[in-house]
Order: structure tokens, then C-alpha cells, then sequence
């Protein structure tokens, strides 16, 4: 999990015009998942080996949808203003440092005054001042006047020529929390099971009906950085770990920007599990962010689990629809099964996750849903013998003749063996791996799940030449 760095600052100041020149080209890996607006809002980063995310908050949208960036330096209306407070205040509750960016052409505005006045009484993350626009040595020394904004020394750059960058990035990496030894130790086998979903699926009345069910809470574990604190639990006799439950219980935020911080924070929480809840709100259907998480659980392999929260609600929804109508027994087996039919359509990237029908208000299936992730879990870490493995390797072949890109050699699959588990993940030595048809792999993709079933879990494939 990186540290978080966000830029506040009021309209126009460069604040986009750093964040671009620190990514890059390299866009974070949220944003190359389906469903996603594309406004490059938060992107990896890394200075003498220290890895972060960079948030610039000035391209998050105002609830009318314009970028604030755009409207330039006359916008200080109450709105913009509002916005740029917000965000602010988002950057001081979820960043571990706040860079805050001010324009060394203007000077001091009202505006940064206010900014100012906010994160010095609230903020109990580092705050980095910088002046940006110092594009010449005049200006760099007129920089001193932003001593009197009292958040520190200010450091001048100038994000279009990229002078000072350098001091600044320096700056940034000191400040950050440093390395835990519990995420550098996390290899121990306690799974590590993550809630995610967007705002308002139920998220922490899961956490709380799991919780609620499990007296036996072994510990809350703080001393992580970045707040991200997990809590320890046994289930029956098994220790399982949630991750960063601090996420999930801080409730009650709306407003700007909070569903992007959300799924940034859900980004994070998949990094570091082994399974994922998915969860999603029944009465609502699926939405675009919901596959976007989706496809983000499946890109790093992890296990997943769908969970349909609310199911509670979402029969009260049908059953008033029904009003009326000739009540048959099996209502709730059809509506599953219509939903159940309708998730395997839109989530068919991830065909092996299990879904469950829920309710973290009820209680529902609440118990089956860690059951089930034990088992994922455990199937994550199966280690399958050699021959074992190439028995049903052979197998396949006898079944058919392996796809093979057109123009290129047939392809000739030798042997195959499991380099690692967590996720389970198979090297396939072959006569050349350019041949590799996609339809192939996801032939051999399906009869290693068959032989070994392994269920609600990614596992991955590569294909080497044989030397
Ligand atoms: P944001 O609203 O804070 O994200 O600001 P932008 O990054 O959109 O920048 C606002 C304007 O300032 C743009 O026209 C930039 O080209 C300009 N700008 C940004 N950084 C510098 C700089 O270091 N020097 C100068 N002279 N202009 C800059
Ligand atoms: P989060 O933002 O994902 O953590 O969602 P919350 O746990 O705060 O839940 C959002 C709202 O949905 C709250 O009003 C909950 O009481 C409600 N809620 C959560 N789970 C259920 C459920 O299973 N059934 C019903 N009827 N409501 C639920």
C-alpha cells in the first residue's frame, strides 16, 4: 500500500501542471480498468525509491461537472471556493501529506489565506508549502513572502520548467510515514480479507454484522501506517484479518470527491488482501463503478467473492412491485437467479466468483460469506504436484489440439509447473509462446480450475519457451 500524497490549492496555481510532470505517461492502474472517467486524477509516482500516490485534487469535478481547473483565476465565487476548501478538507482526513500549492506570480490571495488558516488548524498530517511559478531568480525571492501564511518554509518551483521539483519531491519523501515492518511482514498465512464496494453498499454494516457475530475480536492493529488499521479476528478457529476496517468505519463523509477518494481507498484495500468482498446493493443494480472495482480484484488476481448486499430490501422491492399479483413459493429463488443470471452477464471476467445473496442488516448469509472466503483462501495457497499438473496437461491435449495463432508455428505444449501460490500461478513451457492463442489459454485456464477447482480465486499463466 503507497502513502498518499495529495496537492490542494485554489484554482490555476500548476497544480495539475506538477501532477502531470511527476506521472508521466504512467497512469495509475485505475484508470486503465473499464468504467472509469478518464481525468487523470491520481497517478503513481516514486523519488529515490520511495513509491506514492500523487492526487491532484483540482481535477476533481464540482457537482456541476466542470473541472475546476478550467475556470481560471477570476472563479473565486463561493463555489470554487467551497470546492477547494472540500478538497482540503479530504486531503487533511484521507493524505498522509498535503502538499499545499501556491502561485509565487500573484502572491498571497485571500483565497490561500483561507486554505492556509484551514490546514493549520486541522491538519495532523505533514503540510509541504509550494510556490509554484517561480519561474525566474526575482521570483524565487520573492518566495519568502509565503512565510507569513505560517504553514513553514515555502519552496519555489516551477512546475513548467521543472526547477526546484527536485527539492520538493525530497521534501515529500521525508515527510512520508515511514515504511511499517508489518507491511514488509505480511507473509504470514492469517488471511487477509478486504470490503469493498462503493459508498453506501453497506460496507461497515458488514464489517460491524461480522464483527457482531464474532465476539472473539482479537485485536485491533494500529501501528500500520497510513491509518490503515486492520482488525483481527478468529472464526471458529481460524484467525482471519480485515483489512483496513479505519476505511471502512469512517462514515458519514458526502460530498466532493469522497466516491474517487472511495475508490482509490478500495485500490489500496485489494493491493493487500487475499480475497475480496465485492459488494454491491441489490436494490440498486449494477453501475459502472461496481464493475470497475470488479476488474480491478481480477487484474491483481485475487480471490473475490460478489456479495449481493441488501437482499433484504431488494425482496421488500419486489414484493412491492408484486403487489396484487398471485403470490407464488419460489419468488425468492427466481429473483436470485434472475440477478444471478444478470451478474454472470455483466461480470463475466470473473466467472469463478462465487456469488452470495446477503443482507448485513439481517444477518444473512453473513457467516457462509467468511466460510467462503476461507475456502478461496485456502485454495489460493494449494500447491499441485508436478505430475499431478501434467497429467491433466496431457489430458487436455488428448482432448484437443491446442489453439494456435494464425501464421505462426503450431503450437507445441510441453510441460507445465506451479512457480507460486497466492494467487496459484503456472508456467506452461511451450516451442514458442508468440503461437499462444488466447482461446488456448483460457482452454487451460478452465481444465486447471476443473482438475482442481479452484474457485473464487484468479490464478495466473505463463507461457515460456522451452530452452
Ligand atoms: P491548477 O488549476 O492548479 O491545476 O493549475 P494548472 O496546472 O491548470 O495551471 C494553471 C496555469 O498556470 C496554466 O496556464 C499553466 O500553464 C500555468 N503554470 C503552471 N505551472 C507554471 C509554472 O511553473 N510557471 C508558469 N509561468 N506557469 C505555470
Ligand atoms: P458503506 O458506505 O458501504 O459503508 O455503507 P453503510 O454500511 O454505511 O450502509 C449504507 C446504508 O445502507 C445504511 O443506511 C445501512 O443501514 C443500509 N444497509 C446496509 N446494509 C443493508 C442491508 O443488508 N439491508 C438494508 N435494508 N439496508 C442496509
Amino acid at each position: 500500500m503507497k502513502p498518499l500524497v495529495a496537492i490542494v490549492g485554489r484554482p490555476n496555481v500548476g497544480k495539475s501542471t506538477f501532477f502531470n510532470r511527476m506521472i508521466g505517461e504512467r497512469v495509475a492502474i485505475v484508470e486503465d480498468m473499464p468504467g472509469t472517467t478518464r481525468d487523470r486524477l491520481y497517478g503513481d509516482a516514486d523519488w529515490n525509491g520511495r513509491e506514492f500516490t500523487l492526487i491532484d485534487t483540482g481535477g476533481l469535478e464540482l457537482g456541476t461537472g466542470i473541472p475546476v481547473g478550467q475556470v481560471g483565476l477570476t472563479g473565486q465565487s463561493g463555489d470554487i471556493m467551497d470546492h477547494v476548501m472540500s478538497q482540503a478538507q479530504l486531503a487533511i482526513e484521507e493524505a498522509d501529506v498535503i502538499v499545499f500549492m501556491v502561485d509565487a506570480r500573484s502572491g498571497i490571495t485571500a483565497a490561500d489565506d483561507e486554505v492556509a488558516d484551514l490546514l493549520r488548524r486541522r491538519a495532523t498530517k505533514p503540510v509541504i508549502l509550494a510556490a509554484n511559478k517561480a519561474d525566474n531568480a526575482e521570483r524565487r525571492l520573492d518566495v519568502v513572502e509565503f512565510y507569513s501564511l505560517g504553514l513553514g518554509e515555502p519552496t519555489d518551483i516551477s512546475s513548467i520548467q521543472g526547477t526546484g521539483t527536485g527539492d520538493l519531491l525530497d521534501r515529500i519523501v521525508e515527510a512520508l510515514p515511514p515504511f511499517s515492518e508489518e507491511d514488509e511482514a505480511e507473509d504470514d498465512q492469517t488471511p487477509r480479507i478486504a470490503i469493498v464496494g462503493r459508498p453506501n453498499v453497506g460496507k461497515s454494516s458488514l464489517l460491524n454484522a461480522i464483527l457482531g457475530v464474532n465476539r472473539s475480536i482479537v485485536s485491533d492493529i494500529p501501528g500500520t501506517t497510513r491509518d490503515a488499521i486492520d482488525t483481527e479476528l478468529e472464526f471458529g478457529d481460524q484467525k482471519i484479518k480485515l483489512v483496513d476496517t479505519a476505511g471502512i468505519r469512517r462514515r458519514g463523509r458526502v460530498g466532493v470527491g469522497v466516491e474517487k477518494y472511495s475508490v482509490l481507498r478500495s485500490t489500496r484495500a485489494i493491493e493487500r488482501c487475499d480475497v475480496a468482498l465485492m459488494l454491491i446493493d441489490a436494490s440498486e443494480g449494477l453501475t459502472a463503478q461496481d464493475t470497475h472495482i470488479a476488474g480491478t480484484i481480477h487484474e491483481m488476481g485475487k480471490g473475490v467473492i460478489v456479495v449481493v448486499n441488501k437482499w433484504d430490501l431488494a425482496q421488500e422491492q419486489h414484493k412491492a412491485e408484486r403487489e396484487g399479483e398471485f403470490p407464488k413459493p419460489d419468488e425468492e429463488i427466481d429473483d436470485a437467479e434472475r440477478y444471478r443470471k444478470m451478474l454472470i452477464r455483466e461480470l463475466k471476467f470473473i466467472p469463478y466468483a462465487p456469488i452470495i445473496f446477503a443482507s448485513a442488516k439481517t444477518g444473512y448469509h453473513v457467516k457462509s460469506i467468511l466460510e467462503t472466503a476461507l475456502k478461496i483462501s485456502d485454495m489460493r495457497y494449494l500447491r499441485v504436484p508436478t505430475a499431478r499438473l501434467n497429467e491433466v496437461v496431457q489430458e487436455a491435449k488428448r482432448r484437443q489440439t491446442p489453439a494456435y495463432v494464425t501464421g505462426m508455428k503450431p503450437l507445441r505444449v510441453y510441460y507445465a509447473t506451479q512457480i507460486r501460490v497466492n494467487p496459484p500461478t503456472f508456467v506452461f513451457f511451450v516451442n514458442d509462446p508468440r503461437s499462444v492463442h488466447f482461446s488456448y489459454e483460457r482452454f487451460m485456464e478452465n481444465r486447471l480450475r476443473e482438475a482442481f477447482s479452484f474457485k473464487g480465486t484468479g490464478i495466473r499463466i505463463y507461457f515460456r519457451a522451452r530452452s
